[in-house]
């Protein structure tokens, strides 16, 4: 017998507490990247399942089922769904892992832990979420309260497609929210597993509901529908200025984590050794499909072949694998439009005049099936290049040397993007200034990728805007309301 865990040939929506075929009763497929193989058929959302869950939401929300419930019970509900998510874990790892093409090391070791601790973090939140009593001019009484926004709606992107949805979801619901998510086309099976866990939770029907379908028909018919006050996005830049101008018609919050092309920047006093650290673990982490990747790493004329070689040398350890085997540290590309793109942009490289130092093909694995690309280094690029300048979002390095730390910083601001960045130096003082200059949501100094549940993450510029994470992420999913009580007798 296979003790593997199965994903099921075919899925439904969750709404309103069910489990729904669309309204049209269209479906998709969702294929194992590694493979090309059809994983299973996922039910379509579209306008009418939409608005049959805003109703539901609403509903839910006026009738005071979730944001009602004593800020404890809400915590504890959450505590329900840690709980759910460590009890699915090999399940939901497993899910993860074929329909992203992440290596099953990074999903069960690392993301699926993450996404329950997230919930715990936010479980505490719920009771902590408070307004202030304010000094006034006269004899009043006055204070803020903290509300729930109300019907909420998440769109995720592939590539954390777990993670993206609960540094949403968590938040939300903590704060009273309900919420409706809908993934990605490409990885829809590891939501639909968390709605099963919701709802063994005990959450009210359409509290939390999940509508997998096409970004165009259902992520626009969520933006556009007037019964949905937040959109919480994740994913490009150029779609997140579709869903800001479309939100505008009904003025919902917005808030946008885009794309990136984070600067990682070696001083010249920096260990060699673990600056290339660094910069593997920042751009080949989950193949380089990582907002925050370090995809530009600038080089210092003086250390140049020091850490190039080191580069060079853990990028060629790096072998594309089967993201099944625990052994695995580098999976497939999550689809065959990303690896297309991918495959674009090292030929693009290439034609600038960038010199590929390893990698540079699409890599075969097995049967020769699969969407696997070797893990690619660029150095000799200028900031201006294409690859310099654009994301890629995928396994492919840019290196650019510079000569001091001004011009550094000049290169590194100069970019459309500002999610991220990094500097390895061992001189503390030059470490704080660098990340006071940097224009990035978050600065890293001495290491890459590090993420918590309490330190906020998002962006700069066309990074985006709006805080996820941390104490910041509550304010993200609250109103402030002013309450003045006169108190003259
Ligand atoms: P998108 O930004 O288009 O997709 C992100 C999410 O938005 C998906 O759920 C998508 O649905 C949905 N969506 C798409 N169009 C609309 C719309 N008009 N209204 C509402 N929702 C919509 O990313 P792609 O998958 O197209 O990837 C393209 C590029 O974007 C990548 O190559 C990468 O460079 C970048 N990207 C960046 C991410 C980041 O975290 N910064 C994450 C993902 C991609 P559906 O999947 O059904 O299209």
């Amino acid at each position: 017998m296979d003790p593997r865990p199965a994903a099921k040939p075919q899925y439904d929506l969750y709404l309103n507490g069910a489990w729904v075929p669309s309204a049209t009763g269209e479906t998709f497929e969702t294929l194992n990247p590694a493979t090309e193989q059809v994983i299973s058929r996922v039910a379509a959302a579209g306008e009418r399942d939409v608005d049959a869950a805003v109703k539901a939401a609403r509903a839910a929300f006026d009738a005071g089922k979730w944001t009602q419930l004593s800020a404890s019970d809400r915590g504890k509900a959450l505590l329900r769904i840690a709980e759910g998510i460590r009890k699915n874990l090999d399940e939901l790892a497993f899910l993860e892992t074929i329909d992203a093409g992440k290596t099953i090391g990074e999903t069960k070791n690392i993301e699926v832990p993450l996404a329950a601790e997230l919930f715990e973090y936010y479980a505490g939140w719920a009771t902590k979420i408070t307004g202030e009593t304010i000094p006034v001019r006269g004899n009043y009484l006055a204070y803020t309260l903290r509300e729930p926004i109300g019907v909420c709606a998440a769109i995720v992107p592939w590539n954390f497609p777990l993670l993206m949805a609960v540094w949403k979801i968590a938040p939300a619901l903590a704060a009273g929210n309900v919420m409706i998510v809908k993934p990605s086309e490409f990885t829809p099976l590891s939501l639909l597993k968390l709605a099963e866990i919701v709802h063994e939770a005990g959450l009210p029907p359409g509290v939390f509901q999940v509508l997998p379908g096409f970004g165009p028909s259902a992520g626009a018919a969520l933006v556009r529908h007037p019964g949905v006050d937040k959109i919480a996005f994740t994913g490009s830049t150029a779609t997140g200025q579709t869903v800001m101008r479309e939100a505008a018609a009904t003025l919902k919050r917005v808030s946008l984590e885009l794309g990136g092309k984070s600067p990682n920047i070696v001083l010249e006093d920096a260990d060699p050794e673990a600056a290339a650290r660094g910069a593997i673990a920042g751009i080949f982490y989950n193949k380089g499909e990582v907002c925050a990747a370090g995809s530009r790493l600038f080089v210092p004329e003086k250390l140049h072949d020091a850490v190039m070689e080191k580069v060079v040398e853990r990028a060629k350890k790096l072998v594309p694998g089967d993201p099944l085997d625990p052994k695995t540290r580098f999976g497939a590309i999550a689809s065959k439009p990303q690896l297309e793109k991918v495959l674009g942009y090292i030929q693009t490289g290439k034609a600038e005049g960038a010199k590929c130092v390893t990698g540079g093909e699409r890599a075969k694995v097995g049967d020769g099936k699969g969407y696997f690309v070797q893990p690619t280094v660029f150095d000799g690029a200028t900031n201006q290049m294409r690859i310099a300048r654009e994301e890629i979002f995928g396994p492919v390095l840019t290196a650019i040397t510079y000569k001091d730390l001004d011009e550094v910083i000049a290169l590194a601001n100069d970019s459309p993007y500002g999610l991220a960045a990094a500097v390895f130096t061992r001189d503390v003082k030059k470490a704080h200034v660098v990340a006071r200059r940097l224009k990035a949501g978050t600065v890293w100094v001495n290491t890459y990728n590090i993420y918590d549940p309490a330190l906020p993450f998002g962006g700069v510029k066309q990074s985006g805007f709006g805080r996820e994470l941390g104490s910041a992420a509550i304010d993200n999913y609250t109103e402030l309301k002013s309450v003045c009580v006169d108190l003259n007798l």
